[in-house]
């Protein structure tokens, strides 16, 4: 099997130490597997992307060093290709239509009889109100759609499983095998008006397309990985190795932001700082030299 990883910002601002170290961390790990590096561009919420910061990454990516075969897989071209995945779900009844509002989701969950509203890796747990008692049938209506958790997990021939290299936030990693899906992460939205598909589905459907092998990333989406896998089992797609890496956090321990234009690799290099030195700061170099 040819070790194939990926690194997929989203072009919404500028990259930062955090994505220097995710990408190259990536990079060498594939290089000195003798594998693949793919770049993608994570385009989906066309509200927040934007072309220059898209110019930027690829810029950032060069000057770091970093190579990868072209043209580049954009989401912002793969709206059909998200389609067939939410139909194929949608024809198997797990999906169900939802035009409940973050508001009204934030009131029926924190109902006095529900007590504080839980969080789950996509926001608020679904308190169900528009879930069906039936599976939905007839023409997938364009609107958001919610998995239908329950439904989905039921429909599982043997428990959901990945192989995690890295770690989680709690020091995860093995074996992993989610838990309690219903009550701790709930129905997910998996399309969205505008954006086609969640970020969720997306991904999914990319790393199946592209091959992945290895997914690399911050510790910040391992909660998200259950749905991730979830999701692979019921499009009947291989499930990657996951190796989720700490996050590059600031002097006070807060993880980088995008709006963080202090650590934006553009910034550093400005001021005349080295591919070298980022690798040195990030601490890239004490892992491959
Ligand atoms: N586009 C996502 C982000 O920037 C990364 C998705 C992933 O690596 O799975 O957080």
């Amino acid at each position: 099997m040819t070790f194939r990883t990926r690194f997929a910002p989203s072009p919404t601002g500028p990259l930062h130490l955090g994505h220097a170290y995710s990408a190259c961390l990536a990079h060498d790990m594939a290089q000195t597997q003798d594998g693949q590096f793919f770049l993608r561009i994570d385009d989906l919420d066309q509200s927040r992307s934007k072309p220059d910061w898209e110019t930027q990454i690829y810029e950032d990516l060069n000057w770091l060093g970093l190579s990868w075969p072209n043209p580049v897989l954009r989401q912002s071209k793969r709206l059909p290709r998200y389609r067939d995945a939410l139909q194929c779900l949608w024809n198997r009844g797990l999906l169900y239509s939802c035009n409940c509002s973050r508001a009204d989701i934030r009131a029926a969950a924190s109902a006095p009889q529900e007590g504080a509203p839980l969080h789950g890796p996509d926001g608020i747990i679904y308190p169900g109100t528009c879930r069906p008692e039936f599976p939905m049938t007839g023409l997938m209506p364009d609107l958001p759609l919610r998995l239908d958790m329950k439904r989905a997990l039921a429909t599982l021939k043997a428990p959901l499983t990945f192989t995690e290299t890295g770690s989680g936030p709690n020091g995860e990693a093995g074996q992993i095998t989610p838990q309690n899906m219903v009550e701790t992460v709930g129905d997910v939205t998996l399309a969205r008006p505008g954006m086609g598909a969640s970020y969720h589905l997306s991904i999914v459907c990319d790393d199946a397309d592209q091959e992945i092998t290895h997914v690399i990333r911050g510790q910040d989406l391992f909660e998200a990985t259950q749905i991730h896998v979830l999701l692979q089992n019921l499009l009947s797609f291989p499930t990657p190795i996951y190796h989720h890496h700490t996050l590059i956090r600031d002097e006070n321990g807060k993880r980088l932001a995008k709006r963080d234009d202090a650590r934006a690799i553009a910034k550093y290099r400005a001021d005349g700082a080295t591919p070298a030195d980022i690798r040195t700061i990030t601490g890239i170099s004490r892992l491959f030299g």
